[in-house]
C-alpha cells in the first residue's frame, strides 16, 4: 500500500508493535500503538491484501504515527494506534477472526482501542467486541465515522478555500474526489449540495456507474487524473497518492480530501507543495471527523456536540495556513509543530 523503502523503523518512535497469527482462523494482523502519552492509543483496523509483510509494517507504522498527531492536533485525551489485519476483506473475513484479533486486541489491556478502517465495517467490529471491550465504531452506537469523516473534510476544504481566495464558496469550483466509498460519498453529498463542479474517479466500476448518474458527474480514469485541470483534489482513497510521478502533474491549487499519509513523504513532498503554492490542508487534521465519533462514542457525547467538534476543523485548518504563511514553513510542518506542542506538554504533564 505504501513505498517502505524510505521508512526508518526505531526513529519513528513507536512504543510498541504486536505481531498477531492465529493458524486456525487463518489471521494474519499486525497492531502498532505509537503513543499514549496523550490517552489510550485509538485508531482504526484495516483490511487489506499487502503485496508483502513488509509493505503492511510500513503501513501500520505510518498509520500509527499519524493517529498520534491527529488526536493530539484535535485536541482529544487519546494517543495513536492503528491495526493491519493481513488478507482480503471480500473473501477472508469471518466471525472466528474478528473474535481473534479482539483478544490481541484485549491483551494490550486498553493500551489501545480499536475502530473500523478501509475494509471494516460495524459488523466486524460487533464480532470483535465479543472478545475485547476496548473497540468503538459498534452498530447501534456511534456506528460508520464515515459522515462525520466527510463532514470534516468539507470543512477543512472551505478553509483552504477561504485562506488561498478569500472566500470559502465551492459553487463552481471543480473538484476532484478520488475514491467514492465510505467517505467519498458523504463527502460527494456537501460538494453537490453546494454547486461544487464534480469528477470522480474510483476503482470500482459499479459505483462509478451509480455515482455519475446520481450526480451528474464526469468520471476519470485512475490514472488519468494527474493530468486533469481542476481547483481542488480531494484524495479520499488510499495514501502517498502525492509523490515524485504525481506532484509535477497535479494542476490543482488546493488538496484537501480524507486519505490518511496522502503525501509519500512528508517533508519532501510537504515542501514542493508549497514552493509550488498548493495550499495542502493536513490529512490528519480534515480527516479527524471520525475519530471525534469514536471519542465521543467512548464518553457518551451526543451527535451534536460532534458535529460542532467536526465543525472546529474550519478554524483549526485557518489556523494551521496562516502559522505556515507567517513563519514560510510547508502546511504539514505547521501542523506537526502544533501536533508536537501538545504532545510535549503532556509529556510535561507527567513529569511534574
Ligand atoms: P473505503 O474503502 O470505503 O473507500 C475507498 C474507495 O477508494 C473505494 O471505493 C475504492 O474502490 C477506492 N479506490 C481504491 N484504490 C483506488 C484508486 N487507485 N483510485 C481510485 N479509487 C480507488 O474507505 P473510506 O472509509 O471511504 O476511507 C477513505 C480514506 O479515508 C482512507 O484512506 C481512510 O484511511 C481515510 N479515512 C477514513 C475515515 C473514515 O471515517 N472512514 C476516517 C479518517 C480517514
Amino acid at each position: 500500500m505504501n513505498d517502505n523503502s524510505s521508512i526508518n523503523f526505531f526513529n519513528m518512535n513507536h512504543e510498541k508493535i504486536l505481531f498477531c497469527q492465529d493458524k486456525k482462523t487463518g489471521l494474519k494482523a499486525i497492531i502498532a500503538v505509537h503513543s499514549t502519552v496523550c490517552g489510550p492509543a485509538l485508531g482504526g483496523t484495516r483490511m487489506w491484501k499487502y503485496s508483502d509483510d513488509q509493505s503492511a509494517l510500513t503501513d501500520v507504522m505510518r498509520l500509527s504515527r499519524g493517529m498520534t498527531y491527529k488526536n493530539a492536533i484535535s485536541g482529544l485525551n487519546l494517543g495513536g494506534g492503528k491495526a493491519v489485519i493481513i488478507g482480503d476483506s471480500k473473501t477472508q473475513k469471518s466471525p472466528e477472526l474478528f473474535i481473534k484479533f479482539g483478544e490481541f486486541v484485549n491483551s494490550l489491556a486498553g493500551s489501545y482501542i480499536t475502530a473500523e478502517d478501509v475494509g471494516i465495517n460495524p459488523e466486524d467490529m460487533l464480532h470483535v467486541s465479543k472478545s475485547t471491550k476496548h473497540v468503538t465504531g459498534l452498530p447501534g452506537k456511534k456506528g460508520d465515522p464515515s459522515p462525520i469523516t466527510a463532514y470534516g473534510v468539507y470543512m477543512g476544504m472551505k478553509a483552504a478555500l477561504k485562506f488561498h481566495k478569500g472566500n470559502d464558496s465551492l459553487n463552481g469550483k471543480k473538484v476532484l474526489v478520488q475514491g467514492i466509498g465510505h467517505v467519498g460519498l458523504y463527502l460527494l453529498e456537501y460538494l453537490h449540495k453546494e454547486g461544487a463542479i464534480i469528477t470522480i474517479s474510483d476503482i470500482n466500476k459499479e459505483a462509478v456507474k451509480n455515482t455519475v448518474s446520481k450526480y451528474n458527474c464526469k468520471f476519470l480514469e485512475p490514472n488519468d487524473i494527474y493530468d486533469a485541470e481542476m481547483d481542488i483534489y480531494a484524495p479520499c482513497a488510499l495514501g502517498a497518492t502525492v509523490n515524485n510521478n504525481t506532484i509535477e502533474k497535479l494542476k490543482c491549487s488546493i488538496i484537501a480530501g480524507a486519505a490518511n499519509n496522502q503525501l509519500m513523504d512528508e517533508d519532501v513532498h510537504g515542501k514542493i507543495l508549497f514552493d509550488k503554492g498548493i495550499v495542502y490542508a493536513p490529512d490528519y487534521l480534515i480527516n479527524a471527523g471520525g475519530v471525534m465519533n469514536c471519542y465521543a462514542e467512548i464518553h457518551g457525547i451526543n451527535n451534536k456536540k460532534v458535529m460542532e467538534m467536526a465543525g472546529e476543523i474550519y478554524n483549526t485548518t485557518l489556523d494551521i495556513l496562516n502559522k505556515s504563511k507567517k513563519e514560510n514553513i510547508p502546511t504539514s510542518l505547521a501542523a506537526n509543530k502544533i501536533a508536537e506542542k501538545r504532545i510535549n506538554m503532556e509529556l510535561e504533564k507527567r513529569i511534574n
